[in-house]
């Protein structure tokens, strides 16, 4: 575990996950239907009956892109820095920060295995999941 995951709060199954090298996302007990980001209720049947699931840890490269420039205070002092958007394979889309400078690799790279996902998906500052 590194510094950064131990700083991190934690209290919620998703930010979590993240602590312990997971990508989860809720699923529906009743349709099976995965749910983009967090809800109360599923997003095609209604029903409540929500848990969450361990993704398997492969993810399809959806974009990428190098940011130069931040787009806030807040963001200033990562950049630059390469941000990542990746299906995984289960349906849901993550988003992270990968390594300055790997914009190229992610570009050529459009499958990505558990520990390019998990890299990019612990740098983002924000750790949001669609
Ligand atoms: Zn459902």
């Amino acid at each position: 575990m590194t510094s950064q995951t131990n700083s991190r709060q934690t209290g919620s199954p998703y930010l979590e996950g993240l602590a312990a090298g997971v990508v989860r996302y809720q699923c529906c007990d009743h349709c099976g239907a995965w749910q983009p980001g967090v809800r109360l209720a599923c997003h095609t049947c209604g029903s409540a009956a929500l848990r969450w699931q361990d993704a398997s840890g492969h993810a399809t490269v959806y974009a990428v892109t190098e940011v130069t420039r931040a787009p806030t205070d807040a963001f200033r002092e990562l950049a630059p820095y390469t941000l990542v958007v990746a299906a995984l394979d289960e349906g849901p889309r993550v988003m992270g920060h990968a390594e300055p400078g790997t914009c190229q690799e992610f570009r050529v790279l459009r499958s990505v295995k558990r520990s390019q996902l998990m890299a990019a998906v612990n740098r983002s500052p924000n750790r949001m999941a669609n």
